[in-house]
Parts: C-alpha cells; sequence; structure tokens
C-alpha cells in the first residue's frame, strides 16, 4: 500500500507537482493519465526515490519513508520499476539480467536467484529464452524480461511507467496481458499509459493529472463515461 499526502516537487524554479494526494490500496491498480509534461512520471520516480519531493509524505507498506533516515535500496527493492525504455544490460543473457539484482543487492544465493528467474521468466512466457542475448528479443520480449527483472526483487508495489510507448503496435498487446495477468493476481500496481484500453478493463482506479494537479480520479466507469470536470474531458477527447 502507498499513500501519498501533499507532495510536492519542484525542480528549480519550476513547481512540477502540487499537493499530491494519493492513496494505492493492497491488490489495487491505479492508472495514471494525463498530459505530457503534467508530471505522471515525476511522481512515479519519488514514489521510488529516484527522484525526491520537496515536501509532504510518503508511507510505504504502512511506513513514512524519508530519503535522509531510509535506505533507499531497501526501499526501491519493494518498489520495482519498469520504464518505457528498458535498459537491459546488452552483454547479460536473459537470465542473467534477471538474477543480477537479487544476488548482488538481495544477497540471494545463485542457486536461489536462478531457480526464480527461470520461474518469472516462464511466467511472462519467455521460457525458451533463458540463455539469449536481449540484442536476438523483440521489443515486447524485452520488456517482459524487464518486467521479470523488476519481480525477481520481490516487490510489495509495481510501478510501470509507460511500459508500451516504444514498441511497435503489434508488440503493445503481450506486454499489457503479461501486465494484466499481474494485476489480476494481486500485485499492486501504479502505471501510466495511455492504454485508454487497458486502464478500463485492468484499472480498479484512475488518476487524472493536469500541470502537475491531480484534477480528478474514480473507476473507470466514472472518468471515461462521465467526467465531471471540463479539462479531463478535453484531455479525453484528445486521445481517445
Ligand atoms: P510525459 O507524458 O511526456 O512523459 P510526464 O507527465 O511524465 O510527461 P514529467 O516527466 O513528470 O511529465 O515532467 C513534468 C515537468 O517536469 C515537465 O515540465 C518536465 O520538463 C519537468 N522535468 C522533469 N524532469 C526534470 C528534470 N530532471 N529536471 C528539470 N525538469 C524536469
Ligand atoms: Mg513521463
Amino acid at each position: 500500500m502507498i499513500r501519498v499526502e501533499k507532495l510536492n516537487k519542484s525542480f528549480g524554479d519550476l513547481h512540477v507537482l502540487y499537493d499530491i494526494d494519493l492513496k494505492v490500496n493492497e491488490s489495487d491498480v491505479v492508472v495514471l493519465i494525463g498530459a505530457s509534461g503534467s508530471g505522471k512520471s515525476t511522481l512515479l520516480r519519488c514514489l521510488n526515490f529516484l527522484e525526491f519531493k520537496d515536501d509532504g509524505k510518503i508511507v510505504i507498506e504502512g511506513e513514512q519513508v524519508e530519503a535522509a533516515t531510509h535506505d533507499l535500496n531497501k526501499v526501491r527493492a519493494k518498489v520495482g520499476m519498469v520504464f518505457q525504455h528498458f535498459n537491459l544490460f546488452p552483454h547479460k543473457t536473459v537470465l542473467g539480467n534477471v538474477i543480477e539484482a537479487p544476488i548482488q543487492v538481495k544477497g540471494m544465493s545463485k542457486k536461489e536467484a536462478v531457480k526464480e528467474g527461470k520461474r518469472l521468466l516462464d511466467k511472462v512466457g519467455l521460457g525458451d529464452k533463458y540463455d539469449i542475448y536481449p540484442s536476438r528479443l523483440s521489443g515486447g520480449q524485452k520488456q517482459r524480461v524487464a518486467i521479470a527483472r523488476a519481480l525477481a526483487m520481490q516487490p510489495d508495489i509495481m510501478l510501470f511507467d509507460e511500459p508500451t510507448s516504444a514498441l511497435d503496435p503489434e508488440l503493445v498487446g503481450e506486454v499489457l496481458e503479461t501486465m494484466k495477468e499481474l494485476g489480476e493476481e494481486g500485485m499492486t500496481m501504479v502505471v501510466v499509459t495511455h492504454e485508454m484500453g487497458f486502464a478500463r478493463e485492468v484499472g480498479d482506479w484512475v488518476v487524472y493529472m493536469n500541470e502537475g494537479r491531480i484534477v480528478e480520479e474514480g473507476q473507470p466507469d466514472h472518468i471515461f463515461d462521465h467526467p465531471k470536470e471540463e479539462r479531463t474531458k478535453a484531455f479525453l477527447n484528445s486521445i481517445l
């Protein structure tokens, strides 16, 4: 579970997040939507402490986390993240990519990491690709390796930042399907995406951001069929 209260974030003079309040319940899939530059990535990065908030509260699994007093590697292990560009290690095999962090960061034995890594690769449909190098994979396969790699840290929560927007259209579905299965298994997820079909079908809660503020949030049906705010309507009209 994640709870954010009155979170603010600036880059120099540019104030990009204003008093963000957000609650992500256990096993919920929360979809963040909004125009380019509205602060979606910055919010995710603050949740994972890749960026540091200026003020406000971030509570993860019941514990208020502060960069100054917490071991951020441990926090990041609890909160997995998948990016638009998968950033796999090119010189490591698919399995090598997946077992790296559990061994290096979590101190897992190689034997255990390999067993778990293979299980996760099977789960994302890459059971026959353990030993090949990322350059031989399609974009959709690479992204599924990136998902398995994040899961290998046994996170409580997964953050996805436009995981399909760099993919060729025919490869989007397989990645969304993997994410859908993860959500159905009860993973707590925050997903930034322009895939409104996914938001509607898999999302439990949709949050619309504009210019650094949460303008409107609700169940997918509410946001897509009966948005209250003019800005939400205009945004949806621009993308649907
Ligand atoms: P997109 O849909 O294009 O990914 P976004 O909603 O994810 O957009 P952010 O990337 O969070 O938006 O950016 C919000 C604002 O913060 C933008 O004005 C952006 O230029 C600015 N910004 C983001 N990262 C930095 C940074 N490291 N330094 C300075 N400004 C930044
Ligand atoms: Mg972004």
